[in-house]
């Protein structure tokens, strides 16, 4: 599919929308994937920084209301080439992607979902114990760019037989001595009779940026960008909020390093206070207890929304 095809503007030009003004303001084109286990996550990452769009069962652009942006749906393996192709000032997809294609594509920000690892797998009796003992075998995967150059730039002599899907029954089917695939759980490996035994990259989902662009509209993507940083950041904290007798507020700090010192406020029953807190959300386990022998009452944890420090 061409930006033709789309009916988009190509390098240099932009979709423009006219202010009531009458200034011409240039929407932005961020592409996202329109299928596959990026697209929940991605688009829950855009509605939570405010961005307000219709999904409109995914047609192919939707027009984000209140900021000039449009949002354009396309397959995870073409983003790179819309943002690169200057289609899209903007894209988000999976790392792995970016090392397959070899590009050199700015990474604006990593987003922190879609985690997974490129990892090379053996059927559970091989004797290989590391990549390294694939030396002069077969490896069937549908990464052949990435794993081709993990391979060579080790000095790793394999034969890449590239499959677009059914991967792990390669070793079954006598295609091949071992497997590299992208992993999350390590399930479906054990499930087909595999072992993993090493990763070639780690991988995650990624809004990468056209280089003409990231210079030409700084301002725009940077506001952007620092919504979606907001966003994430907001989701790796909890806000606490607890009550307490104020002579424990020395203990109860010692517990709360927080964002930055903690919030104290006097209670109208005399001797008592509040205090509020932002605390990493892989803590709350194990603080709660510890706030409450120490002294502390009504804790109450919140979601953070957006945290911008
Ligand atoms: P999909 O469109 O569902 O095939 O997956 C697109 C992207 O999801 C991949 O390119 C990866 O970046 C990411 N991903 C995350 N976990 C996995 C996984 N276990 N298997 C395949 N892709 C994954």
């Amino acid at each position: 599919m061409t930006a033709a095809d789309l009916g988009l503007a190509t390098a240099g030009r932009g979709t423009v929308a006219h202010r009531p003004t009458g200034a011409a303001v240039r929407r932005m084109t961020l592409a996202v994937p329109n299928k596959g286990r990026l697209v929940e996550p991605t688009l829950a990452l855009l509605h939570d920084a405010g961005l307000i769009f219709e999904e409109r069962d995914r047609s192919l652009i939707s027009r984000v209301e209140n900021v000039a942006l449009d949002i354009l749906f396309v397959r995870t393996n073409d983003v790179i080439e819309f943002v690169g192709d200057g289609v899209a000032d903007l894209g988000i997809t999976g790392g792995d992607l970016l090392a397959e294609a070899d590009t050199d594509l700015p990474i604006v920000r990593s987003l922190g979902y879609g985690r997974c690892r490129l990892a090379a797998a053996v059927p559970r009796d091989a004797p290989q114990r590391e990549i390294a003992q694939l030396a002069g075998l077969r490896v069937a995967t549908a990464h052949p760019g990435a794993t081709r150059r993990w391979f060579e730039a080790r000095g790793i002599p394999v034969t890449v037989i590239t499959l677009s899907g059914a991967v792990e029954v390669a070793p079954r089917l006598g295609l091949a001595d071992a497997i590299v695939d992208l992993v999350s759980s390590g399930v479906t490996l054990g499930t087909n009779g595999l072992r993993p035994i090493g990763d070639l990259l780690a991988s995650e989902a990624v809004m990468v940026g056209n280089p003409a662009r990231l210079v030409d509209e700084a301002d725009a993507i940077d506001r952007l960008d620092t919504m979606l940083g907001a966003v994430l950041a907001g989701r790796r904290r909890k806000y606490v909020m607890m009550n307490a007798p104020v002579d424990h507020l020395a203990d109860l700090a010692a517990l709360l390093p927080g964002l930055e010192s903690p919030s104290v406020i006097p209670l109208a029953h005399a001797g008592m206070i509040a205090i509020h807190a932002v605390v990493g959300s892989d803590d709350v386990w194990d603080l709660l207890p510890r706030l409450k022998a120490a002294g502390a009452s009504g804790i109450l944890v919140l979601p953070i929304e957006k945290l911008i420090a």
